[in-house]
């Protein structure tokens, strides 16, 4: 597993701010495996709502959208 820093932003973040967020091309580690499985990414809190809203895509495409999207729409 990697540490918290957000595939978008690139900022590491302490984890109760972001966290993980399983798009629909994860594939969990095989048993006994270690590293970070596929299709799991961390997102900052600023990007971790946009992020769960696009998980139902793979994680580049899920990226990129979110990359492009204009930020603070509030
Ligand atoms: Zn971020």
């Amino acid at each position: 597993m990697r540490p918290p820093i957000c595939a978008v932003c690139h900022d590491r973040f302490a984890t109760k701010e972001g966290g993980l967020v399983r798009f629909a091309d994860y594939e969990p580690l095989p048993e006994r495996v270690v590293g970070h499985p596929k299709g799991l990414e961390w997102f900052c809190g600023k990007h971790h709502a946009a992020a769960e809203a696009l998980s139902h895509l793979a994680t580049t495409e899920a990226l990129r959208r979110i990359r492009r999207k204009p930020t603070a729409r509030r």
